[in-house]
Order: C-alpha cells, then structure tokens, then sequence
C-alpha cells in the first residue's frame, strides 16, 4: 500500500498554472462543498439574491479522480462584467473602440484627401511652370521696394539676360536703354507708386548685344496668401514686329487714301439697294456731301441699271438671287457723259460693280469733271465751222475773177439782146413775135447769171452744220457747176461718173460739196501748171459705192493728169497753211481731210504712174453709208447725170 499525502494548498499552488487562476476562480473543496483550498466566487444563489439582473456564473466542478468524491476541484469562471461597473466598463471600452475606429478612417480618409490636394497642387504647379515657361510674355515680379524677385524664361529669353543676372537687382536694370533712363526711372517710381495704365506702357528695352526693341508692359500688384501686397507683378511683350506691320498699314492706308483724296473725279461706293455710302472721296464730298443722293443721281443720269441685270438670256440668272451668274465685279465698266444742273457741270460717269470688304455686292461710281473738255470741244468744232465758211469764202474770192468772166457772159449777152431789140423798136423792125423771141433769151440769160449767183451764195453762206439725208447726184451736180467756172479758166475739161442708185448718204451736203470743189480746183491747177497739151487737161470725178472695213461706203475720186505729189509734198500734204503754190492758202486739204472724218470717213491721195513717169494723181474720199431714218429721207430724183460731157 502506498500511501502519498498531498498538501491541499500545494496542489492548489503548484498544480494549477498561473494563466488559468487569472482566469478563473480554482478551488479544491470537500464533498460538502466546503472550502479546502483556493478561492470562490459567491454561488450563483447568492448572486442572484444581490442582482436578480447579473447573468449565471459559469462554472464546473469535477472530482479529484484517485481521491474520489472526497476532493473536488471547482473553477468558476470570473464574470467580465459585473452589474454596473462591469457594463459601464464594456460599454466605456466599446466606445472608445468606435471613437478609435471611426478617429482612425476619419484620419485616413484625410490623408487620402491631402494626397489628392497635394497631387493636384503639384501637377497645377507643374502645369503652371510649363506654361510659364512656354509663354511668349516675359514676367517679372518686384518687391515693394522694386528689386526684382522673379523673372520667367520669356523674359530672359527678350532681354537676353539670364535669370541670375536679374534676379535681386535694382534700378537702372540692365535691360534699360541709357538714352531713356530719366525716363523710365520715373515710370518705376509711377509703378511702384501704384500708378498703373490700363492700356498697358510702351517702353524701350535693351538686350544683352545692345539692340533695341519696343516692349508693351502691363503691371498689376503682386498679392500673397493672405491678401497682403508683397509687390509687383509686370508682363512684357513684344511689340516690334506689331508696331511695324501697323505703321506699315497706316503708311499704306495713308498713301491710299492721299491718292483717293487727290483724286480730280470723285468716287464713290454704295451697296445695292441701300442707303449707306460706303466710300466716298474729298471731290465726292465737295460735290454732293456725305449722302448717297449724288451716288444715286449720277447712277440714274448715267443711265446705268443700280441692279445689273443681263438681258442676253434670263438662264444665266440664278433663281433666287436674280443677279447674273457670272462674276459681277468682272463686268465690264459702263461710262456715260452727264449734264448736272445743280453743279453746272459735265460729269463723264463710270460705274462697276465691286464686291465689298464685307462680301456686299456694291456699285462705285467714278465722276470726272469733264466740262473744260467739253468747252474745248465745243470751241474747236465752233472754230472748225468758222475756218470752212472762210475758206468757202476764200475759194470763191479765188474764184472771183473766173466767176466774173462767167457772169460776163450772160450779162453781155443780155445787153446784146436788150441794145439790139432798142435799135429794133427805134426802127420799127421788129414784130411782137420777134420780140418776144428776145425777151424770152434775155430773161433765160438773166437767169443763168442768177442761178451763178444763187450758188455761190448758197455756198459761201454761213450755216450751222447740218446733216441730212442726201442724194450723192445732186451734191456733184452742184459742186460741178461750181468748179466748173474755174476750170473752163484753166481750160480743163471735166468727165465724172456718178454710179446709179446710190444710197443717201448723210451728211451736210455744203460740206462735200466743199470738199469737190477743192480737189476739182486743185487738180486743174496741177494740170496747168504742168503745162499739158488741150487733149490732155482732163479731171476725172468718179463717184461709186464700195465695201471697205465690211463697211457699205460711196467713194469719191478725183484723178489729175498733173505732176502729181512730190514725195516731201506727200509727207505734209494735210498740214495747214502747208502749200507749194506762191498764193496758195494750204489750208484747203487739211480742212477736206477734218470735213471727211467728222462724216467717219477717210481721205487718202496717191500718184498715178504712166510706166516710171508721174501721169497724175488721185485724190479720193470715202463716206460710209448709214441708216437713214425714213421720216427724214428726202424724195430721190431720177438721175440725170450719170455720164460726163
Ligand atoms: P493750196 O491749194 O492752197 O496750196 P491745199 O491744201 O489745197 O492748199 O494743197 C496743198 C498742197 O498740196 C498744194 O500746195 C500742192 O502742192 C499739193 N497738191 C494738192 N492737190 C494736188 C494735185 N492734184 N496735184 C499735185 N499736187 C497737189
């Protein structure tokens, strides 16, 4: 038999491990239940009857197995929480645990939110360098007490200096041209001053190798923070290149307008169907004022359409504009000669259609003063009429003597007749029927005399020019009698040919008829002074219709059987006051040749050749034959002179 004895206290002390008494509540008791070793926790009972509301205490009990029931070990287990101060206790502790948990995301969640703010300040910053740094404006910040604090690469790059060269200077900075420095001292002392332009200064700045250029600055204060000016912020920018192409502009627009303004026709511009002038110049002013009423009278008195319009065919007209397809502008420009009362003036008007700076279609009308050219005109064609009534005259003055000697004839013929019917009637020869004979010779010679006279009067007498429809026969039939006083002197005879059925031709019949007369009378002098025999004194007028230039003309020609045209002659043969005769005028072929073109004819000579020998010459003259209104074609005689004599 073994017998062991075990100290209650020492199994208590050593066998049981110290983690678990802190635990629980380790007893060893007797069967009674009776405390041996150990410690307790009042029974659930007891508890109970304290705080009815406490939970049940767990525990367990179990015996000590080789002893038997004797011995029993007993753990309760320590209750966490008891009542009040338990509870209070978790619930302190669970509190702080929430406040901890939430105080623990609240943080995080900061951070999460200041990394993000510190993120965007850095790429904003960033962001911000670069475009610092990529802008073309330099900048340039100062202290309140004007050194310079900061200045970005723009600016190093315009001035040429480098940041460190700038950067805690004060003035005169070296970017400042020596001739300005008073100057731009006291535009420093204005900025600083807070004096600041809102259109920005112009300054002059020196770079690094000296040149120059010219700056536009722009200057706002310099706030930090909290709102407290700390300095000066200033932008700077180029403007050289600005400032050339505007003085260039204005130099352009200068010499633009110079030249429109000098202009001596006035020009304006207005767009269709409005009242607005778009342009107009210092003559258009003058005239008419600053309103589109002189644009509009001189578009109406020219006669030109203020909306173009194309009458050739409506299928170049768009449908919903209604103006011509084709470009406007490139129409061509129309001009018409204007009387305006209001400014007792001729106007030679243009117009043309323009497109406008803004796109408009406008019309511009070109006004010049063309009243002194018209004065001249009008002198020149009144002195030209005078210079062929005088030389009608001096034609017939030329012709006096040989008009004398023609008026002889009849004049001795009637005084034959009267002296031999006064010895008749003296004598009582003569019978009724007789008499009557001679009378009736008289009166016819007295006629013949007074059909001279008519002709030269009709001739030489002044009249306006003036044109009508008139027959080619009677002209020649009448210029022929003319000549034909003179050449009967020089003893040349006269063939001429008029063709048959010639259109009227018109034109003033006095004038041609002046023109005959003058290449008749030349040509029979130019016989006689080449001293031909009888048979050969003969002129030769041809009239006959031609086509010349596609042109219906009837021509005249006169042909000579003289020396013809020596070839200095020929070069100034229509140059007046030009002659080789000793009392000759030599205005007689200038004024042919100026009466031949006013009727938009041509007057052309040439000589005549008999193998190398001059035969002659031959003058001829064409006039084109134009449409005859039928209210004012005269009633045609039969021809009767289509043959010579
Ligand atoms: P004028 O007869 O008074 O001299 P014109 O103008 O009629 O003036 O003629 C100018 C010149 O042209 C004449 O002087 C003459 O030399 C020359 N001339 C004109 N017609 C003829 C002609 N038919 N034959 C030769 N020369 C002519």
């Amino acid at each position: 038999m073994l017998l062991a004895e075990y100290s209650v206290d020492g199994l208590y002390r050593y066998g049981v491990p110290t983690e678990v008494t802190s635990r629980y509540a380790i007893s060893l008791q007797d069967a009674q239940g009776r405390l041996l070793a150990g410690t307790t926790i009042p029974t659930q009972q007891t508890v109970k009857n304290l705080l009815p509301w406490a939970h049940p205490t767990n525990e367990y009990a179990m015996p000590v197995s080789p002893v038997g029931s004797t011995l029993v070990v007993r753990g309760q287990a320590y209750r966490a929480s008891l009542g009040v101060i338990g509870s209070g206790l978790f619930w302190l502790v669970s509190a702080l645990s929430v406040m901890t948990a939430w105080m623990l995301i609240a943080n995080w969640r900061h951070t999460r939110r200041r990394v993000q703010a510190q993120q965007a300040l850095m790429s904003e910053t960033t962001f911000r360098r670069a475009m610092e740094n990529s802008m073309l404006t330099g900048m340039r910040a100062m202290d309140l007490q004007g050194r310079i604090t900061y200045v970005n690469a723009a600016f190093c790059q315009m001035t040429g200096w480098a940041e460190s060269d700038l950067v805690g200077r004060t003035a005169p900075f070296p970017y400042w041209p020596e001739n300005d420095r008073d100057q731009l001292h006291s535009l420093l002392g204005e900025e600083l001053s807070g004096k600041t332009t809102p259109g920005g200064i112009q300054v002059r700045v020196k770079r690094r190798d000296n040149t120059l250029f010219d700056a536009r600055l722009y200057v706002s204060p310099l706030i930090d923070a909290v709102g407290k000016q700390t300095g000066w912020m200033t932008s700077m920018t180029d403007i050289t290149e600005p400032n050339r192409v505007r003085e260039q502009l204005s130099a352009s627009h200068e010499r633009f307008t110079t030249v429109l303004e000098a202009l001596d026709a006035s020009i304006s511009v207005a767009p269709l169907g409005s009242d607005e002038l778009l342009f107009a110049n210092k003559l258009y002013r003058q005239w008419f004022g600053t309103q589109t009423g002189g644009h509009l009278q001189l578009v109406a008195q020219a006669g030109v359409p203020s909306s173009p319009t194309n009458d050739e065919s409506t299928d170049s007209v768009d449908s919903f504009a209604g103006l011509p397809t084709n470009a406007l502008p490139d129409t061509e420009t129309e001009s018409a000669e204007i009387f305006i009362a209001e400014l007792n003036k001729w106007l030679e008007v243009r117009t043309r259609y323009l497109s406008w700076v803004d796109g408009r279609l406008a019309q511009m009308v070109i006004a010049t003063d063309i009243s002194s050219r018209r004065l001249a005109e009008e002198q020149a064609s009144s002195q030209t009429e005078r210079a062929q009534t005088a030389s009608r005259l001096i034609t017939m003055g030329e012709m006096a003597s040989s008009v004398a000697h023609e008026l002889n004839q009849p004049l001795t013929a009637i005084n034959n007749y009267c002296n031999g019917m006064v010895s008749r009637i003296k004598a009582q020869q003569i019978t009724e029927e007789d008499l009557l004979g001679a009378l009736e010779k008289t009166a016819k010679q007295a006629q013949r005399a007074g059909q001279i006279i008519h002709r030269i009067r009709s001739f030489v007498k002044r009249s306006e020019p003036n044109r009508t429809p008139s027959e080619v026969v009677l002209m020649v039939s009448e210029a022929v009698e003319l000549a034909e006083i003179e050449l009967r002197r020089f003893n040349v005879r006269l063939n001429h040919y008029v063709a048959a059925r010639l259109p009227l031709l018109m034109v003033d019949p006095i004038l041609i008829e002046q023109v005959l007369i003058n290449l008749l009378r030349n040509a029979a002098e130019s016989i006689d002074m080449a001293l031909r025999q009888t048979s050969q004194r003969i002129v030769e007028l041809r009239v006959v219709p031609k086509v010349i230039e596609d042109k219906q003309v009837v021509e005249f020609a006169v042909q000579d059987t003289g020396n013809g045209l020596a070839p200095e002659v020929m070069a100034r043969l229509y140059e007046a006051f030009y002659s080789t005769k000793a009392d000759g005028m030599g205005i007689g072929l200038s004024l042919c040749r100026s009466i031949v073109e006013s009727h938009l004819g041509r007057m052309s000579a040439e000589n005549l050749y008999n193998g190398d020998d001059v035969s002659g010459c031959r003058f001829s003259f064409w006039i084109p034959v134009s449409e005859v209104p039928p209210s004012l074609a005269r009633h045609q005689r039969p021809s009767n002179l289509n043959s010579g004599h």
